[in-house]
């Protein structure tokens, strides 16, 4: 088997400090083991997705050393990677996800939704399921007739509990009370995060999915996706957020997290590299100093340390003077 990791950024701002350091650890865990490493543009978000902020992140990544196999600039045989020209794509393993009966069409209005969750809140419940968002069959026919709009929501347990593998944590356990009905095609027929990200991921024959914690909480959607389409899913891999030195999440009010801050300001490539690697790994000499290849020579993910890595550009100073 081929080791496939991939990155999947959205292009809607500048390029993220933490989102190089997510390309690293996905071009590390690939390289070492003689894989391929993907990139991939997640730019379902119309609205927020500019042609700019995408050349900003490729050209940001590769300032600082990291490349791909397949990308939207490159090519590659499992494309588009632009997620905005794969739409056929999605609407296709949706409606197999209709016609299986492992999701439907939703055509609760903003403010029915609005009242439903005010329910929810009173009965101290967290998620929507199928069964409250139901709506008798002549009213559903009446909705579809006047051509009212509508999403299409995937079917979920109401209780118990879904068991996920991750290559770092072992076993999480969560509870399926807490998971919405997902909504994985929205009304103007662009598919949401989960269920593009779970067709391409599939399509593109990932093989390991390395992503920061934050979406932890995607992953029972995910495996029951994988579960539904019949596919094997990759193995999950959820990497620590980056955070600022009084431990809460890594934020441009503390630190600056552009990496065009960092190039403007004279940074050297090789350090801010060289201390992303050092965002809860290290080498096994300890050594403060290393180049990309030496960071994949000794590259084991199992000594990627879940304690939080903090992101102090004072510290990144000090390396950058090293180089
Ligand atoms: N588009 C997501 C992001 O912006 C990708 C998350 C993932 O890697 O699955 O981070």
């Amino acid at each position: 088997m081929t080791v496939r990791t991939r990155i999947a950024p959205s292009p809607t701002g500048d390029p993220h400090v933490g989102t190089a350091y997510i390309a690293l650890f996905n071009q590390c865990f690939a390289r070492a083991q003689g894989g391929q490493f993907v990139l991939r543009i997640e730019d379902t978000d119309q609205q927020r997705s500019t042609p700019e902020s995408e050349k900003a992140i490729l050209d940001s990544l590769r300032w600082l050393g990291l490349d791909w196999q397949e990308g939207p600039d490159v090519g590659g045989p499992h494309g588009p990677y632009r997620q905005s020209e794969r739409g056929d794509i999605y609407k296709t393993y949706c409606d197999e996800l209709v016609q299986k009966g492992h999701a439907f069409h939703c055509y609760r209005t903003a403010e029915e939704l609005e009242q439903l969750r005010e329910g929810l809140r009173e009965a101290g419940r967290t998620s929507l399921k199928p069964s409250d968002l139901a709506l008798p069959e002549e009213e559903v026919e009446k909705r579809h007739a006047a051509g009212a709009p509508y999403v299409v929501r995937m079917n979920v347990p109401e209780s118990g509990t879904c068991v996920v593998e991750d290559l770092l944590r072992g076993t999480i356990e969560i509870d399926w009370a807490q998971v919405d009905a997902q909504i994985l095609l929205k009304s103007d027929g662009m598919p949401t995060y989960h269920l593009a990200n779970v067709v391409d991921d599939h399509l593109m024959e990932i093989t390991h999915v390395l992503r920061g914690e934050e979406w932890i909480n995607s992953a029972p959607k995910h495996k029951l996706l994988y579960e539904y389409f019949g596919w094997e899913m990759p193995v999950l891999c959820h990497l620590p957020l980056l955070r600022n030195p009084d431990k809460t999440k890594l934020s441009k009010r503390k630190n600056p997290t552009s990496i065009l801050y960092y190039q403007r300001a004279g940074f050297m490539p090789e350090a801010l590299l060289n201390y992303l690697g050092r965002m809860g790994w290290s080498m096994p000499d300890e050594r403060e100093k290393f180049s990309l290849e030496e960071m994949l020579e000794h590259f084991d993910i199992q000594r990627v340390s879940l304690g939080g890595p903090v992101f102090d550009v004072e510290k990144l100073s000090w390396l950058n003077g090293l180089w």
